[in-house]
């Protein structure tokens, strides 16, 4: 089947059931309402001339009618590409070129932006998330009358994602349908969602994590979504004690944020008993004082873009028995090697090595880019370029390969440090990042947001108590907040850069 089609295969059944309500204005979708209308544009898509395995460029924050702008783009046979709204023209425009997009859906805050962007790629048809002058509304689009739709391949693209960007440029991930399909049938098997959930979509559908564990698989569960348009901490809590939201949703931002503020006192989070969270290392520090604020149970899961994205999650009926700092089990049809990236060869068990894993949500290839491709897939392995351990059936990820700081030949992970630096009392976040060392090659440096004034040397001297040498800090720059990006990401290559500028 198609994405479209196995979302969408029990609307009939649930017509007048919202299926995503606006969190800022109430507004709500219905089942029928998402089924008819997606039907609807995706001719009038169509009769726009944009079809069968053209691109289609959807910029916006989350709100219902990005679920219809799915749908629609699929069902007429095109491949979805999704923008960061929060980007600049000439950063859209990049992505517009590269993924030779005809179209673009944008929503009207950014319409003008949008637009500009597309000028650059001559590209002519820009389409609105609602009115504004000087475009055409994607609602006009909803009111074609309903004509018969392509018949779609399985292994036809569906969405073109671009990974984060975190460890280098960023790449366009070929995901076909049945990638998509395949994942959501993953997902079901460990996070089991009923038409009784409620869930918070405060993550942008715009990256993998939203789009898929978020918005498809709440869809194909019955459930119903509450949008937000971003992340802000009153607004969540309010939403998930208004709508009795019954999971979570997580980056490690969001339980920092849960861990630390005395906010969460004054809701009623009584209706959400766990909550999952991904994209980024999580501290166990930060997991036990926000479940002890918020009352829910925080475990992980772990993917990346270019496995649609899940490939292990801790699975609903493991939740009291896994600590948190592990990602789980393996999903279903699912293999994983950890390797030694030298040799190739398995490390023995219970040893960190790079993380390879196969199975039907692995992407096709990277866009237009065969070298990449073949030195990321090989023999239908992926490689993660994420250092995992597996303990029995459970992995915990280590760091980034990428990430790793080579002090005098040790490998030092910084997500090791950062959670070490989490645990004194005045530390409110912290980035380890390399700097070059004059003796070692390079040398952890630490930014750091506090709450109460810390001395560098202090700090430095505290963790020094408490590693091996060669793990030291050697440098420590406090900053007003860490650089993250929209997923929930440490902006390492940002923090390198302004330590560049700073120190020389
Ligand atoms: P790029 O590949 O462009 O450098 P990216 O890898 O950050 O960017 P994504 O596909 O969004 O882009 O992120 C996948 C990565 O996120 C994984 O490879 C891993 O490093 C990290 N990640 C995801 N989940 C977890 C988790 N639970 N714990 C630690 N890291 C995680
Ligand atoms: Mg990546």
């Amino acid at each position: 089947v198609t994405m479209p089609e196995h979302v969408l295969a029990g609307a009939a059944s649930r017509d007048g059931k919202p299926a995503l309500i606006d969190g800022e204005t109430g507004e709500r979708l219905t089942y029928g309402e998402l089924d008819a209308l997606s039907a609807r544009a995706a001719a009038g898509l169509r009769a726009r001339g944009i079809g069968t395995g053209d691109v289609v460029a959807l910029a916006s924050h989350n709100q219902p009618m990005y679920a219809v702008a799915v749908l629609a783009i699929l069902r007429a046979g095109a491949i979805l590409t999704p923008l960061n709204p929060a980007w600049t023209a000439a950063e859209m425009a990049k992505q517009l070129g590269d993924s030779n997009a005809k179209a673009t859906i944008a929503s009207t805050d950014i319409a003008a932006k949008v637009a500009l962007a597309g000028d650059h790629s001559r590209l002519k048809t820009h389409l609105v998330l609602g009115e504004r002058e000087g475009f055409t509304s994607f609602h006009t689009l909803c009111a074609t009358a309903p004509a018969p739709l392509p018949r779609i391949e399985p292994d036809a693209l569906a969405v073109l994602p671009y990974s984060s960007g975190t460890t280098g440029a960023s790449k366009g991930v070929m995901l076909s349908h049945r990638n998509i399909v395949a994942n959501l049938q993953q997902l079901r098997a460990g996070w089991r969602l009923t038409e009784s959930d409620v869930l918070c979509a405060a993550l942008p559908f715009f990256h993998i994590y939203g789009f898929t564990i978020i918005l498809n698989s709440a869809l194909l569960a019955g459930a119903t979504v509450i949008t937000l348009p971003r992340f802000d901490l009153r607004t969540y809590l309010r939403t998930v004690q208004d709508y009795r939201v019954t999971r979570g949703h997580f980056a490690p931002p969001v339980v920092l944020a849960l861990a630390h503020s005395s906010d969460v006192a004054e809701y009623d989070l009584s209706s959400m008993t766990i909550a999952l969270s991904g994209a980024a290392p999580l501290d166990e520090e930060a997991v036990a004082r926000a479940q002890d604020r918020t009352g829910v149970v925080i475990r992980q899961g772990y993917g990346m873009t270019e496995a649609s994205p899940g490939t292990h999650m801790v699975y609903d009926e493991d939740f009291a028995d896994t600590p948190a700092g592990f990602v789980g089990r393996l999903m279903p049809a699912t293999e994983a090697r950890i390797v030694d990236p030298a040799t190739e060869d398995d490390v023995p068990p219970g040893n960190p090595g790079e993380l390879w894993v196969r199975g039907p949500q692995i992407m096709r290839g990277y866009l237009g880019n065969q070298d990449p491709t073949d030195a990321t897939i090989v023999d239908g392995w992926l490689r993660t370029g994420d250092i995992a351990v597996a303990h029995g059936e459970n992995f915990a990820i280590v760091d980034r390969l990428k990430e790793l700081i080579k002090y005098k030949g040790y490998q030092v992970a910084p997500a090791e440090l950062e959670a070490l630096l989490l645990t004194h009392p005045h530390v409110r976040d912290a980035a380890v990042v390399a700097m070059p060392h004059s003796t070692g090659g390079e040398a952890p440096r630490a930014f750091v947001v506090t709450t109460e004034p810390i001395g560098g040397d202090e700090l430095m001297t505290w963790v020094a108590s408490q590693v091996a040498p060669y793990k030291k800090i050697r440098a420590v720059t406090f900053v007003d907040a860490i650089p993250k990006s929209p997923a929930g990401k440490i902006l390492r290559r940002v923090l390198k850069d302004a330590a560049g500028s700073t120190s020389g």
